[in-house]
């Protein structure tokens, strides 16, 4: 068996025990069943997928799969471009994102309007979604199980888009994406993978609202990501 192979074999073992850990950790006692019915499409992996983002928002309908869905104003799915090199994920709709449907338009929404400004781009240039498509009623912390059942459609909107790179915006996203506990102070700026696409974990703007000596770290992971965009680009 070649070196690469067993490192393979090595980082998939330690993936896998670091995900059984986290739902552990949670509270969970398994891992959530699939069930055709109630998640749609349950998903594997972003090769196995070739649907369209439409085909994907078709699927969710007027979702009813979690507790949110009679609590929500309205359903958030993403904005942005479809075929965006880069997807920003954060954690759930606010009150305002939840009035509007749209994903982050609110004050938090504002600074990441300027962060992508600075990095020279629109929020047309990207895509924007949250790990929920509802919002939790009063912004309470998303439950484990709203994330496993929201996730599977996260998955199939970042498949249809095919980015090249993932930025995960505070804690929270950070944390469903990579299934993992490491404090954001700790990963952020720190390059990761979402299914095998490179994801820079950084502060969430709202963070940066109340800490914005904050700043000069996200806009270190800014340059990483233009850096990282610019080079896929050229390949
Ligand atoms: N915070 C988020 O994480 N997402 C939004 O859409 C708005 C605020």
């Amino acid at each position: 068996m070649s070196d690469q192979l067993l490192n393979d074999i090595h980082s998939a073992l330690a993936s896998a025990r670091s995900q059984f850990e986290y739902l552990q950790d949670l509270g969970l006692d398994g891992l959530p069943r699939p069930d055709a019915q109630n998640i749609g499409n349950c998903v594997q992996s972003l090769e196995s997928l070739h649907e369209t983002l439409d085909a994907v928002r078709a699927d969710l309908g007027d979702c009813q799969r979690c507790d949110l869905g009679s609590t929500r104003t309205e359903l958030v799915y993403g904005v942005g471009n479809p075929n965006a090199s880069l997807v920003l994920v954060g954690e759930a709709p606010g009150r305002e994102e939840d009035q509007k449907g749209e994903p982050f338009v609110g004050e938090a929404g504002r600074l990441l309007d300027r962060i992508l400004q600075a990095m020279g781009m629109r929020r047309d240039d990207v895509y924007i979604c949250n790990v929920l498509k509802c919002r939790p009623p009063n912004n309470r912390d998303p439950e484990p199980e709203e994330v496993a059942i929201c996730e599977a459609f996260l998955i199939r909107q970042i498949a249809a888009i095919k980015p090249q790179v993932i930025i995960g915006l505070g804690r929270f996203a950070v944390h469903s994406l990579l299934k993992t506990k490491i404090p954001i102070s700790r990963i952020r700026g720190e390059w990761q993978s979402y299914q095998g696409i490179p994801l820079m974990p950084t502060y969430h703007p709202a963070y940066l609202l109340r800490n914005p000596e904050g700043k000069r770290d996200v806009w270190e992971d800014m340059k990483e990501v233009m850096r990282r965009l610019q080079n896929e680009g050229s390949k």
